[in-house]
């Protein structure tokens, strides 16, 4: 029966990432995917020539020099740069909020301008809603909720036209319902610039996700369509799996990069989360949208996004393949996208993550088992750090 120092269930970036630290350090690892398919959620499907983003549009971007250069070992990005477009019935708008943003939405030309009309939207909303609440000039206004965290931020024309309706679609609850913290700070900017990200480096590996994670894999016995629940239920005893063709093996340590709640039986409930629906679509047209990425900001129409995936590598084939983004509630069964860290779901994570302390054999990791959002910059430097710490 062979042996393995490591089992990591989740052949994502997380998983893959410390595989191959490990592996690299003389480690042995089985590495289990319960789809069919390795690299998670950053899964490329190469389609007629055009890498498909099949769990949703990922753009490489990151400020950090050391995890630039451990991806740029695996592959070779492109000079991709994102940046979106927001339709609102038949307006189309710049993202983010740049001057190109406003210029096209006061038909005015100078930042002064710009910032004339914002600062002159706010201070009405303002002011009228400290008259509302009987507030003196001296009081601070404190937004009760979304709408008006994003208006006295925002001024009114922009959150009706850009924030209002698309928020609400993301996440299926009026603005007057969600709390104020989701929108902190609006970054405007006072320039024409259209890069949607702040970050130093930015950019798509060349032909697709992928081939990255097969990379990072190389090394490890790897298994998909293998669901941990069933290989070591299989098994009975808690460090030996069988895999779905009988094959035994047993394991020093467990990394779970799955959902932690369902790892403990959902013993305190189960987390919440948001999901996204994806319908994918091949079009006889080369060129669709001209973008890779364009909100749907008005809620005439049912879907968020359409990912125009050729795009994100200039692709010049003769057809296109789209993808309607549908945000959706996360019930069990779907894909847990979205963590959704509120004050409940902190404090249940907290239980999970106090439980996880006491089994010394097993490691938690990535998005899900630490129910977290993470970049993939995030991942990876998560992963990294883990693999310092364990393999020492
Ligand atoms: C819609 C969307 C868009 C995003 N866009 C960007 C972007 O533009 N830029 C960016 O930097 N980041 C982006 N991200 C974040 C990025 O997807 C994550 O950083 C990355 O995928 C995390 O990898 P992971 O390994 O932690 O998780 P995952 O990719 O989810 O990998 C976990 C794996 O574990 C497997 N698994 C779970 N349970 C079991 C089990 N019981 N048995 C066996 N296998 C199991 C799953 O099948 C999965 O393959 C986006 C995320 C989403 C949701």
């Amino acid at each position: 029966m062979k042996h393995y120092d490591y089992l990591v269930v989740g052949a994502g970036l997380f998983g893959a990432v410390f595989s191959h630290e490990a592996v690299s350090r003389g480690r042995s690892c089985l590495v289990i995917d319960k789809r069919d398919h390795i690299a998670g959620n950053i899964f490329t499907k190469n389609v007629d020539g055009i890498n498909v983003h099949v769990y949703g549009a990922h753009i490489f971007h990151t400020s950090d020099k050391r995890i630039w250069e451990y991806v740029n070992r695996f592959a070779e990005f492109n000079n991709y740069v994102n940046s979106p477009i927001a339709a609102y019935h038949d307006e189309t708008y710049n993202l983010p909020f740049n001057m190109n943003t406003f210029s096209r939405m006061w038909n005015i030309r100078t930042p002064e301008e710009a910032e004339k009309i914002i600062e002159s939207q706010r201070n009405e909303y303002i002011a009228g809603m400290k008259k509302e609440r009987g507030l003196s000039d001296d009081e601070e206004f404190v937004p009760a909720n979304l709408e008006e965290q994003a208006i006295s931020l925002a001024g009114r024309d922009i959150y009706e036209k850009l924030i209002k309706e698309y928020t609400e679609k993301q996440w299926g609850r009026p603005c007057t319902e969600l709390p104020a913290f989701i929108i902190k700070r609006l970054p405007f900017r006072f320039i024409y610039d259209n890069n949607y990200f702040n970050d130093r480096y930015q950019g798509i590996p060349v032909g697709g996700y992928t081939g990255i994670v097969e990379k990072l894999l190389e090394g490890a016995d790897v298994r998909t369509g293998e669901n941990y629940f069933d290989v070591m239920n299989s098994a009975g005893t808690c460090h030996e799996g069988v895999l779905s063709d009988g094959e035994r093996f047993t394991f020093s340590k467990l990394l779970f990069t799955g959902q932690i709640d369902e790892f403990y039986g959902y013993k305190f409930g189960p987390l919440q989360y948001r999901s996204v629906r994806f319908e994918t679509e091949k079009l006889d047209t080369d060129n669709f949208q001209g973008n890779a990425v364009v909100n749907y900001t008005s809620k005439d129409v049912p879907w968020t996004r359409i990912i125009e995936h050729k795009h994100f590598e200039f692709g010049k084939q003769p057809v296109t393949i789209i993808s309607r983004e549908y945000s959706s509630e996360w019930e069990p069964g779907a894909e847990p996208y979205y963590p959704v860290n509120d004050e409940k779901n902190n404090a249940l994570y907290e239980k999970y993550r106090n439980l996880s302390e006491s089994d010394k054999d097993v490691m938690f990791g990535g998005r899900l088992g630490l129910y977290k959002y993470y970049d993939m910059d995030k991942d990876i430097m998560a992963a990294l750090d883990l693999a310092a710490k364990e393999l020492a």
